[in-house]
């Protein structure tokens, strides 16, 4: 647990969030400010705090099925969804604790902003 982490503290339980999948070393929560119909974020229960900093392979590749397995529980894998990990500043990324936004319910613009 990485002090003052946000999502640290949501994988300790000491902030709540709606919590949609569990698996061995990651957990699905949803987004607070969601920007599709389903917005779930998957996160590793270690701190992380980008990609950049990513260092086991076979996590990034549980992570990633992870979030194929939410887009299936959420109805949304037959129609489309996103998988999106925003790498530092210019990434968009604002909690640096690595985690994979999974975007779905509508159609996605190309490119993104
Ligand atoms: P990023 O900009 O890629 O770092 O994404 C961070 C995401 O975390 C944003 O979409 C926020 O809406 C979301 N977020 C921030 N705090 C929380 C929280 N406590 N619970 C759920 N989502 C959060
Ligand atoms: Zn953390």
């Amino acid at each position: 647990m990485s002090s003052g982490c946000i999502f640290c503290k949501v994988v300790a339980g000491e902030i709540p969030a709606s919590v949609v999948k569990r698996g061995e070393g990651m957990l699905a929560f949803k987004d607070l400010s969601p920007q599709a119909p389903t917005h779930v974020l998957v996160v590793p229960t270690t701190h992380i705090g980008t990609l950049n900093e990513a260092k086991d392979a076979g996590l990034l590749g549980k992570l990633l099925l992870f979030a194929r397995d939410v887009a299936q529980d959420a109805g949304i894998a037959a129609k489309g969804y996103r998988v999106v990990v925003n790498t530092n500043p210019d990434g968009g990324q604002t909690v640096f604790h690595l985690h994979l936004h999974v975007l779905g319910g509508r159609a996605m613009h190309w490119p993104p902003g």
